[in-house]
């Protein structure tokens, strides 16, 4: 099972150093990723399941790209996972498909774990599985599937921070359309609480949870990853 918090615009460089040492010293065996801010990103001493990672770069080594990260700024601190495409960079910020796809093929070239997001916007959602699964292939266009340090996150964008989390329904009936074809791990995210994860982990097709809000305090994480372990 893989646990992974996405901090967002949240914790700085103190707080995110307290939460990884104190994730890394309980021992869990469960696959464990965080993504701290960039600027709390540092060379932790991390347990081989447990891995930091980046929120997002820019797709080149180094260079002119004024108040951008590149790959040489992570690798000073042996970042080895990547979050694409996350439904925040694609809606708030406007990555267009064209601009995740050139960031998925640059960390795929760099031998990076990539934790791919899709997921469609409410008004995809309401008319239906159909609509929402085309919505979603299209987010994959560009992208190889094959790629064996895929893991991919369904996010629904209505989901996202918003405290309302897809039925248990919905995420088996999207997860499994999406195992027809993929291979890589599959994982849920949106509003997923320590209340809810048992329920979403037991679902066949899930292979872990992507949690934003409630992973960003330490104990509510740990008992997400508890219940992990315990599965
Ligand atoms: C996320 O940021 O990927 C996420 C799922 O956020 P939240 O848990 O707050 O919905």
């Amino acid at each position: 099972m893989i646990v992974a918090s996405n901090f967002k615009t949240n914790h700085n460089r103190q707080s995110t150093k307290e939460f990884v040492d104190f994730i890394n010293n309980q021992n869990y065996f469960s696959e464990v990723r965080i993504f701290p801010p960039y600027t709390a990103l540092n060379k932790f001493d991390l347990a081989p399941n447990i891995k930091v990672g980046a929120q997002n770069f820019y797709p080149v080594q180094n260079g002119s790209f004024t108040g951008e990260i590149g790959f040489e700024q992570l690798e000073e601190f042996e970042v080895e996972t990547l979050l694409v495409g996350h439904s925040e960079r694609r809606h708030i910020v406007g990555e267009s498909q064209e601009t995740i796809c050139a960031k998925y093929n640059f960390a795929k070239a760099k031998g990076c774990e990539i934790v791919y997001c899709v997921g469609e916007p409410k008004e995809i959602r309401e008319q239906g599985i159909e609509a929402v699964m085309s919505y979603i292939w299209k987010q994959f266009e560009g992208i190889d599937i094959e790629y064996s340090e895929l893991i991919v996150a369904y996010e629904p964008v209505w989901a996202i921070g918003t405290g309302l989390s897809a039925s248990l329904e919905d995420i088996k009936e999207v997860l499994s359309c999406l195992r027809e074809k993929i291979k890589a791990p599959l994982l849920y995210g949106g509003s997923v609480k320590v209340a809810t994860t048992k329920d979403i982990l037991e679902i066949k097709d899930c292979d872990g949870v992507l949690v934003g809000t409630a992973s960003w305090d330490v104990d509510n994480f740990s008992k997400m990853i508890e219940i992990a372990d315990n599965l």
